[in-house]
């Protein structure tokens, strides 16, 4: 438990993750330092960057000038997609950005199908946790079949899937097969990234009405009541707080069924299957 009286899930290797922490995509350069440092203040302890939001220096700094323990503090970063034919390089250029010997956990950002390299970018991902600098590692957008043939080719499994999922985005089959094969799932856009009404939806709206809590923190709550890990991305310190504050109320099975009806599979971002941007 942290500050703010977080939970932890454990991954499938016994390491343990803070269910929830601050996603920094898009959050502006010059930026970036003052809202993990105020994430940190405020109590946050696990922090998603990548090396593709290019502030993972500004979030090293802050973690270094916190003045809480690193071990303390949960750090993801990603492997970008042009770095697949270069994963140890790119891995240690993310190490030195983020002026960290380790980081706790190290995702390939998205499968990239068309080139066929994952396996051997997963083989390098195995190698670097057993030297001990990636504490974890995982995937993100990862589908059942590029899952499958991971742990077909080289028996290691991700310890998380990193996937969009909102309400208007279940991915209840992907989920399932992750839960089935012991895989944590990261929600990226719990929000729908501010890019849907999902906020102003009348079962939202009701079930906010209810437990006294604002739209945002019902869709919060809906994920961790599911059991996945989620980061919110926001600059605004009174919306850190808003976003934390999601620990302390259920949603009934009546409000869980009101908010499953809305899954339209209606995603946002871009489609793991077809996205091969180099
Ligand atoms: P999000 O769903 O967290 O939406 C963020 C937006 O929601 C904010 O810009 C703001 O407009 C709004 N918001 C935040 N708090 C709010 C509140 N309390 N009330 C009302 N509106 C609020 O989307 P995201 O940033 O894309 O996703 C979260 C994190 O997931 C990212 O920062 C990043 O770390 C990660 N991510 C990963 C991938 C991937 O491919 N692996 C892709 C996108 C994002």
């Amino acid at each position: 438990m942290s500050a703010l009286a977080i939970p932890n899930i454990s991954l499938n290797n016994g390491r343990q993750i803070p269910q929830l922490g601050l996603g920094v995509y898009k959050v502006a350069q010059g930026e970036t330092e003052r809202t993990v440092l105020d994430a940190l203040e405020a109590g946050y302890r696990h922090i998603d960057t990548a090396s593709f939001y290019r502030n993972e220096a500004e979030v090293g700094s802050a973690v270094r000038a916190s003045g809480t323990p690193r071990d303390e503090i949960f750090v993801t970063t990603k492997l970008w997609n042009t770095d697949q034919p270069r994963p140890l390089e790119a891995f240690e250029e993310s190490l030195e950005r983020l002026g960290l010997d380790r980081v706790d956990l190290y995702l390939i950002h998205w499968p990239q199908p068309e080139h066929g390299q994952a396996v051997d970018v997963w083989r390098a991902l195995i190698d670097i946790a057993a030297s001990g600098r990636a504490t974890s590692i995982g995937v993100s957008n990862f589908e059942i079949e590029h899952l499958e043939q991971l742990i077909a080719e080289t028996g290691v499994v991700p310890a998380v899937n990193q996937i969009e999922v909102h309400p208007l985005h279940q991915r209840r089959e992907l989920s399932q097969f992750c839960s089935d094969h012991g895989i944590a799932v990261e929600a990226w856009g719990p929000l729908s990234q501010g890019k849907s009404d999902l906020l102003e939806r009348p079962e939202i709206l009701a079930a906010a009405e209810a437990h006294g809590k604002s739209p945002a923190q019902v869709v919060l709550h809906w994920h961790v009541q599911q059991g996945r890990i989620i980061f919110p991305k926001t600059s605004r310190r009174e919306r850190l707080f808003e976003n934390a504050d999601i620990f302390d109320f259920e949603l009934s099975d009546a409000e869980m069924t009101a908010i499953a009806s809305l899954d339209e599979q209606r995603n946002f971002g871009p489609d793991p299957r077809a996205f091969n941007d180099r």
